[in-house]
């Protein structure tokens, strides 16, 4: 999964969810042979071997715009080719050129200066700021007033505005990566720095500083931030060469820790507490900071380019096969970066090896399918998800078959094999009809179906399902709940433990211990029943009425 970009502990909010986990009643499914054959053709072996060369040290982390990824492209590519499915990418490849732009931000020339009373301030690289690359100027300056807009979220449909009441015309504007306290994937959404940069965009805003609060720096650690700026940022570059989500409007980023946020509260005459408690409650904060910001930004810029990876398997209905129903799983990793132990490669093996091994064995379970399911199914493996689901992001604007083609996506990413799968937790699928798919599916297979555990983690905007939700296709995003009829296992822990310790760090590699490749296979017959359902009903999958994701970006 991608960057962490707000969030709170799992805390009681969690766990009371997980308490209304809905067990779905254990009967036998229908028969259905082809769909039985199938999942059987699916194996741990195959899955763990996938992983292992997806995870080597040789790949070196499949860091996107690099060697280590083409090799794993080309991998994937050679797999799709010997199962005997159809290239689908560009020119009668299986490859999509996705051309990026690289930047990693110049420390030594970067600067940020607080003005307050003719007294002047100046921060420090790493020890009270961080900046972030600027994808479309090398050199950016910009000076100006600054003011707080709390979350910096707009949002009519729930009657909500930080920005009521505020001038934020000319301004920079300072805000904390938190989201109001509404339904999850609502939630996810308004934390998404993209939606709150073109919010603040639309508001006048020259410049934006994120400050950290006591909730994000616990989930993502100002130090953390501060550590992977040794991973490069990325931003795709369409048909003219303009970065996504880039407004040359604003000129200036900041990036605050805790201690120099407090200070900037206490001196604006607002206590820190006061301004936490208020975001926690989610209520609309903003004031005017009474303080100036002189924002030096300077970014070395590269432009790169890596594949997405696509095949395809033909539908056996003439007139449904024009029609895809599309699994995705990101094939990048972070790369390399600062070193743990001695070891300086983000093996990247769960996240998302895993994701991209089990892309292979659908591939191969569908090709032996007869009948062939009767839509298509596209296979494509996307690179830059760590990035800010890029290539994903990219290939939903621009993919390599009718845009209106595309049916539905089921997206794989960090399949957390390390205790037994009991339930699954669909993220996205209760905005669309692809609910009842997934409720089928887990009868089926007898699995639970659980609510999201960790609304504050934003997981809904954090793979790339939420690319494709965004140009109208209906998504799902299905993990391993966290369900456990044994009490000597305890799943959360587990969660929590591996988060802690190996989520994007060197140690998520094959060497890990607890990796259940029997569960990721059961996992992955989950998925392929799925997209066998999807595939094969007599409708396409559809956005419920009146749906916040289906009005904003649904087909008309
Ligand atoms: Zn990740």
């Amino acid at each position: 999964m991608g960057e962490r970009k707000a969030w709170a502990t799992l805390g009681l909010l969690g766990m009371v969810a997980l308490g209304a986990t809905l067990a779905v009643a254990a009967r036998p499914g229908r028969g259905d042979d082809a769909a039985d054959a199938a999942m059987a053709v699916i194996r741990p072996e195959g899955i763990r071997a996938g992983m292992r060369f997806l995870a080597d040290d040789l790949l070196e982390g499949r860091g996107t715009g690099t060697r280590g990824y083409e090799i794993a492209a080309k991998y994937m590519a050679s797999e799709f080719e010997g199962i005997g499915l159809q290239p689908a990418g560009e020119n009668g490849t299986y490859f999509q050129t996705v051309p990026f732009r690289q930047g990693h931000v110049d420390e030594a020339k970067t600067s940020v200066t607080l003005v307050r009373g003719g007294k002047e301030e100046k921060l420090v690289f790493r020890e009270n700021y961080i900046a972030f690359p600027n994808p479309g100027r090398a050199v950016s300056d910009v000076e100006a007033p600054v003011v707080f807009v709390g979350d910096g979220v707009t949002a009519p449909e729930l009657s909500y505005d930080d920005y009521k009441g505020i001038n934020a015309k000319g301004k920079i504007v300072a805000l904390v990566f938190a989201a109001p306290n509404f339904e999850s994937s609502l939630k996810a959404h308004y934390t998404s720095y993209a939606v709150k940069t073109a919010n603040a965009v639309a508001h006048g805003a020259v410049g934006l500083i994120l400050l950290d609060e006591p909730v994000s720096e616990k989930i993502y650690p100002f130090q953390e931030m501060a550590r992977d700026l040794a991973f490069p940022h990325l931003r795709w570059l369409d048909k003219q060469g303009r970065p996504n989500d880039y407004w040359p409007e604003l000129k200036g980023n900041a990036v605050l820790n805790l201690e120099a946020t407090k200070k900037l509260f206490e001196e604006s005459g607002h206590p820190a507490e006061e301004v936490f408690a208020a975001i926690k409650a989610g209520k609309p904060t903003s004031f005017d900071l009474g303080v100036t910001a002189r924002i030096h930004n300077e970014t070395k810029l590269e432009d790169v380019q890596s594949p997405n990876i696509v095949a395809k398997l033909e539908g056996s209905e003439p007139a449904l096969k024009n029609e895809y129903v599309v699994y995705s799983a990101h094939l990048d990793h972070l790369g390399i970066g600062v070193p743990e132990n001695g070891d300086n490669i983000y093996n990247g093996a769960l996240d998302n090896a895993s994701g991209a091994a089990i892309l292979l064995e659908l591939a191969r379970a569908f090709h032996g399918m007869k009948p062939a399911p009767r839509r298509s199914i596209l296979f494509v493996a996307v690179a830059g998800e760590e990035e800010g689901l890029l290539g994903s992001d990219y290939f939903a604007h621009y993919p390599t078959v009718e845009k209106e083609a595309m049916a539905a996506n089921l997206n794989m990413d960090e399949d957390l094999m390390l205790w037994p799968l009991e339930d699954v937790v669909p993220f996205g699928a209760e905005h669309s009809t692809l609910q009842g798919v997934i409720e089928g599916a887990a009868k089926r297979m007898h699995l639970g179906l659980s609510p999201d555990p960790f609304p504050q983690e934003v997981v809904f905007i954090r793979s790339d399902q939420y690319s494709f939700v965004k140009q109208g296709v209906p998504a799902v995003f299905p993990v391993p709940g966290f369900t456990s009829s044994n009490p000597e296992i305890k799943p959360i822990e587990i969660f929590k433990n591996w988060e802690a310790t190996r989520y994007h760090h060197p140690g998520d590699d094959m060497n890990q211990p607890g990796l259940l490749f029997e569960e990721a296979a059961k996992y992955a017959r989950f998925m392929l029943l799925c997209g066998y359902l999807v595939a094969n009903e007599a409708q396409r999958p559809s956005w419920n009425k009146g749906d916040f994701f289906g009005e904003r970006y649904g087909r008309k």
